[in-house]
């Protein structure tokens, strides 16, 4: 599979592709086969492991596939394809124009069978002579490791049948990001509020956070300060360019200063306070 991500200008293809669809595959002259499919547009969502890993995906689409009956050309039987009698199959006709200045000979797609060279008497009964008929179809799509919200995978080839055996139109697979319970994707790093004690930020604390794969044991030293951030160096995401560049999980500190206490915690701090001062 071959993968361009391009974000933004998500929307706006799939119109002009239904619509001019069949104009891209002309062009050039010659024969032509059929009406190139349109694309197909499908969002999925991925969660943070997934993204960060890499993952291949099976997934149902509703799409026009090509024919099974008449594997696409949408005839009957072999003997329901004829040569084009007008262009004798090559797809374009000669037109010789006399001017004054000589004769002008120009070449143009063959008005009686559309530049497809042949022409059809009997059509195929499970596909109307279209060449494709309309299915779910599960598409295999494998999504490198770093992929982002807002990014779209081409998979090419995978979109619309075409018509009378054109060529198949491509998929567009828009990504998006499931939200984490407790983690937060900033880029390629990943953010975690860390939320301890006055006590444990005293004295320090061996805490479990959770990283986007599973958790991890990290050391609070005694004497940190709220709003202090630790690292967890390569445990972001990848880039999606580069898989050897990865983020970091920045972990910050948040201390609850107690609020409500009673006479006795309150004796106990005070003899305590050496340790929260500088
Ligand atoms: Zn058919
Ligand atoms: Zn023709």
């Amino acid at each position: 599979m071959t993968f361009s991500v391009s974000l933004g200008d998500v929307f706006g293809e799939d119109l002009f592709g239904s619509f001019f669809g069949g104009g891209r595959s002309r062009g050039g002259g010659g024969r032509s086969r059929g009406v190139r499919g349109s694309n197909l547009r499908v969002k999925l969502k991925l969660n943070y492991e997934e993204i960060a890993k890499g993952v291949t995906k099976n997934i149902k689409v509703k799409k026009y596939a090509v024919c099974s009956t008449c594997g696409g050309n949408g005839a009957k039987d072999k003997g329901s394809v004829q040569t084009c009698s007008t262009c004798h199959g090559s797809g374009q006709v000669k037109r010789v124009q006399n001017t004054f200045l000589g004769q002008m000979q120009t070449v143009t797609t063959c008005p009686t069978c559309n530049g497809e060279g042949s022409t059809i008497t009997a059509k195929c009964n499970s596909c109307r002579g279209e060449g494709r008929v309309y299915t779910e179809e599960t598409i295999t799509i494998d999504v490198p490791a770093g992929v982002q919200a807002g990014m779209q995978l081409n998979v090419s080839g995978k979109g619309n049948a075409g018509e009378r055996g054109g060529m198949p139109g491509d998929l567009l697979v828009l990504i998006e990001e499931e939200t984490h319970k407790e983690l937060q994707r900033e880029g390629l790093n990943v953010a975690y509020d860390l939320h301890i004690s006055f006590t444990d930020a005293v004295f320090g604390i061996n805490v479990e956070v959770p990283t986007i794969e599973g958790r991890a044991k990290i050391k609070i030293p005694p004497g940190t300060q709220s709003g202090k951030i630790f690292r967890l160096k390569g445990k972001g995401f990848p880039n999606v360019h580069a898989h050897y560049e990865k983020g970091d999980q920045l972990i910050q500190v948040n201390v609850w200063t107690p609020q409500h206490l009673t006479d006795e915690e309150k004796k106990n701090f005070r003899k305590t306070e050496p340790f929260g001062q500088p």
